[in-house]
């Protein structure tokens, strides 16, 4: 496995690899690996020829008051997870690398980077498809994927790669889950033993919200009541419950089509993210 940290070299080598090996599939992540990063490996993996990870805290993503000093870096021991996964690339440049002086560009998909997440995170999505753009640039996958448990980031990277007419399939992978169904996630390990004991509680709510609604539910409003008062239980901080149109990401009044119900929730200064998406026919 090749560890490049330079991006010249990532280019040279990405149209190397175009030339001669065939499809790159790509996955980018902020490190800190776990269960659902190697499962967006796994999928790719079966779609391209050689896979390229990208391991980058991006600070542009990250509001003043958010949690970029504290996030998780382990990268020698990422390095060794992705040799076992048999990755092919691993690229890790650093922040100057990215960001050198002067750096003034930004790209930002409208409208879907504004609600859910990015009401109470602003300028995150512009950060995140800020960095994919250069990552694109850099990496130049043929493929690359990203997890359903960030849907809203996929939903907006699918927009951005159509409006700008990237030359990229952008695909999903499921979100993966602890045992007792928490979605798995970097921050998790911030949560107190408590805190980590409750935290089921959000796909448990969602899951019950879904049942009500394939029993006949279709107001919006009953249906958020519901997960509000089964979560609001807990020791938590409600940031948002949502349920949205899977296609715009406008709120539904009354349940129909393709939905996803999303939320995020503060376990003390932890904010933990998740959502289930449904099909409702009629
Ligand atoms: P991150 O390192 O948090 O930026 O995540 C990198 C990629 O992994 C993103 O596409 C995430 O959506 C995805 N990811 C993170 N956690 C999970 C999970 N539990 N299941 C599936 N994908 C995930």
């Amino acid at each position: 496995m090749k560890v490049i940290k330079s991006i010249n070299e990532m280019q040279r080598t990405a149209f190397e690899v175009r030339e001669k090996n065939g499809r790159i599939g790509f996955v980018a992540t902020m490190g800190a690996l776990h269960k659902g990063h190697l499962s967006l490996v796994d999928i790719v993996k079966e779609k391209a020829d050689v896979i390229i990870i990208s391991i980058f805290v991006n600070p542009k993503q990250f509001g003043i008051s958010e949690d970029y000093e504290r996030y998780t870096r382990d990268v020698e021991q990422d390095i060794e997870i992705l040799k076992d996964k048999k990755v092919d690339i691993v690229f890790i440049p650093d922040t100057y690398e990215m960001y050198p002086e002067g750096y003034n560009s930004y790209v930002n998909v409208q409208e879907l980077g504004e609600v859910l997440c990015g009401k109470s995170r602003p300028g995150h999505f512009k950060g995140v498809c800020t960095v994919l753009v250069k990552f694109f640039n850099i990496v130049k996958p043929d493929i690359t994927i990203f997890g359903e448990k960030d849907i809203q980031q996929a939903i907006i990277v699918k927009k951005m790669a159509t409006d700008f007419n990237f030359d990229i399939e952008v695909i999903t992978g499921p979100t993966i889950r602890e045992n007792d169904g928490l979605a798995i996630s970097s921050r998790n390990i911030y949560l107190s033993a408590q805190q980590r004991k409750d935290a089921p509680i959000l796909y448990k709510s969602l899951v019950i919200a879904k049942e009500i609604i394939e029993k006949g539910e279709r107001d919006s409003t009953v249906v958020i009541e519901k997960i509000r008062s089964s979560i609001e239980k807990k020791d938590v901080k409600i940031d948002y419950i949502d349920i949205v149109d899977k296609k715009d990401l406008t709120p539904t009044k009354s349940i129909k089509g393709d939905v996803l119900i999303a939320l995020a929730v503060y376990f003390g200064s932890t904010r933990l993210i998740d959502n289930i998406q449904l099909r409702v026919e009629s």
